[in-house]
């Protein structure tokens, strides 16, 4: 059988399966199942040669139960209305296992910014913006980076909305740039909310990760951090790491400030000194104890869960593997700390950085990652114990944690 690969069937047949553990209310799970509200719009684009391009574009408020929608924008070649659907639903579970007072919701924009310039670039962020500035807001959904958008792309989507309201609301949107009101240590914090739940998985497991092996596929913001935060908190030994170009392997270990040199001189990873080639897939499929999927969805898969070598999973990326990968994954004994237990470390500063917006009163970087870590490391242990308490596996805990916090909050409000 073809392995279903569309990422909202896949984000519903996770969440049938942990509602069939949980003995959900029917109509609770039928609610759940689907997102609250969704936007689909163009955006007319003048392109620097003086003919205009549309572009579509998505925003999905997935459920705002315990507080306001909040998730990234994706700028992506690939984009469909489902893959923003399903990574609404994952912000959803993600923010309620992080415990803190937001909802879900994404924004995706069908487009390939690596062919656009700097001027096209603005003008589709703001044209964003323009089309969904009238249901976003601080009390009703906050958008944020994702892949391939960045803290310039938030500085201009925040100018247009403030253009258009004609008020400062700096809380409207965050990672922005600190001198805009970012908050300090946003840029480091899904890589580092990543670290911490790996620091707790080897207290668990009762593994010892100094020197221990580590291969990162992808090495945008979340993938270039974690080399860097892997190998300064927990002493890692970075094997390998890739882009979507290709990746580079060394047994001795790659040096975070030599790739990240290159990366930033060449734009991107193959090629790097030092350093021998090799695929994604080889990559993925490395004898190392860890590996984190640092890129997009579908990259642990029925074809190649088989040949995967790792101790841990630490998914930083959100939905990277499918349904028949987990089968496999559990079978083998693999430890996977789930994708939106294990990236909520960029949601929760997010949450921070609104916090500190609404108080114009801001935090240095040591208080950030301390705060950060507490909410990481309860939420991993949450997530942890649930799985030994129902012997189930991480992921099906964390929906379990998860589906229980937004359903009562579903349930207090009289929805269901
Ligand atoms: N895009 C990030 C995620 O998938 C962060 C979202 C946010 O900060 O709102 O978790």
């Amino acid at each position: 059988m073809i392995e279903n690969l569309n990422p909202f069937a896949i984000a519903q047949a996770q969440l049938d399966e942990a509602a069939a553990v949980l003995q959900l209310d029917p109509d609770m799970h039928a609610f759940l199942r689907e997102p609250m509200r969704e936007f689909h719009f163009t955006i007319p684009v003048r392109m620097d040669d003086g003919r205009t391009r549309v572009f579509k574009a998505f925003r999905v408020q997935y459920n705002d139960a315990r507080g306001p929608g909040k998730g990234g924008v994706r700028f992506h070649p690939d984009e469909t209305i489902d893959t923003v659907r399903a990574l609404a639903a994952w912000m959803t579970w993600k923010t309620a296992v992080a415990d803190i007072p937001l909802g879900g919701a994404k924004g995706g924009v069908i487009c390939n910014p690596r062919e656009l310039s700097r001027g096209e670039l603005e003008r589709l962020s703001r044209g964003y913006m323009r089309n969904v500035w009238r249901f976003v807001g601080l009390d009703q959904d906050s958008p944020a980076p994702d892949v391939n958008t960045n803290a310039q792309i938030m500085a201009w989507m925040l100018d247009e909305y403030e253009t258009l309201t004609g008020q400062h609301e700096p809380g409207v949107i965050t990672g922005k740039p600190l001198e805009l009101g970012g908050s300090a240590g946003r840029p480091p914090a899904t890589a580092m909310g990543g670290i911490f739940a790996i620091r707790e998985t080897g207290r668990v497991l009762g593994i010892d990760l100094q020197g221990a092996t580590c291969a990162i596929q992808g090495y945008g913001n979340v993938g270039s951090f974690a080399h860097k935060l892997a190998v300064e908190i927990l002493d890692l030994k970075v094997v390998a790491v890739s882009d979507e170009f290709g990746g580079i392997y060394h047994a001795n270990g790659l040096d975070y400030p030599t790739i990240a040199a290159h990366v930033r001189e060449t734009g991107r990873v193959p090629d790097a000194p030092d350093a021998d080639a090799i695929s994604n897939n080889d990559l993925l499929t490395l004898d190392v104890d860890v590996l984190i999927p640092a890129a997009i969805e579908n990259q642990l898969t029925g074809q190649n869960a088989d040949e995967v070598r790792a101790r841990i999973i630490a998914e930083l990326a959100n939905g990277p593997t499918t349904p028949e990968a987990d089968d496999v994954f559990d079978e083998k004994g693999i430890y996977v700390i789930p994708d939106f237990l294990c990236n909520a470390g960029g949601v929760t500063v997010s949450y921070f950085e609104m916090v500190q917006n609404a108080y114009q009163f801001y935090w240095d970087e040591t208080l950030v990652s301390d705060r950060l870590d507490k909410k990481m490391t309860t939420a991993f242990h949450a997530v942890h114990d649930m799985a030994q308490r129902k012997q189930v596996s991480n992921r099906v805990a964390a929906y379990l944690v998860a589906i229980d916090r937004v359903a009562t909050a579903v349930r207090l409000r009289g929805w269901v």
